[in-house]
């Protein structure tokens, strides 16, 4: 993930991310961050995770043996996951 202020690269995994509280700093610049959803981002990725589930991984998954439920949830979840940007949180 890029932050919104510098081209610093942040993980999206990362301590900075995780802390608790909502006083997220950029480990780069020192700037305060937030992130919340984009909904240009989830619109985007929503018919690809879509996509992919029915025509890629849930065959696949059918193939192994596995029954494909719960897998829904896990692209689910990898959706939005992969729709949070960060956003500056300065007051100026
Ligand atoms: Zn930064």
């Amino acid at each position: 993930m890029k932050g919104p202020q510098c081209d610093g690269g942040i993980g999206v995994f990362s301590a900075a991310l995780n802390s608790f509280g909502t006083n997220k700093t950029c480990p780069y610049c020192n700037k305060k961050l937030r992130m919340r959803i984009s909904w240009r981002a989830l619109l985007l990725l929503l018919p690809v995770g879509v996509l992919l589930h029915f025509f890629v991984l849930k065959p696949v998954v059918m193939i192994t043996g596995f029954s494909g439920s719960g897998l829904a949830a896990i692209v689910g979840t990898f959706i939005a996951l992969g729709s949070f940007r960060l956003y500056s949180n300065e007051s100026e």
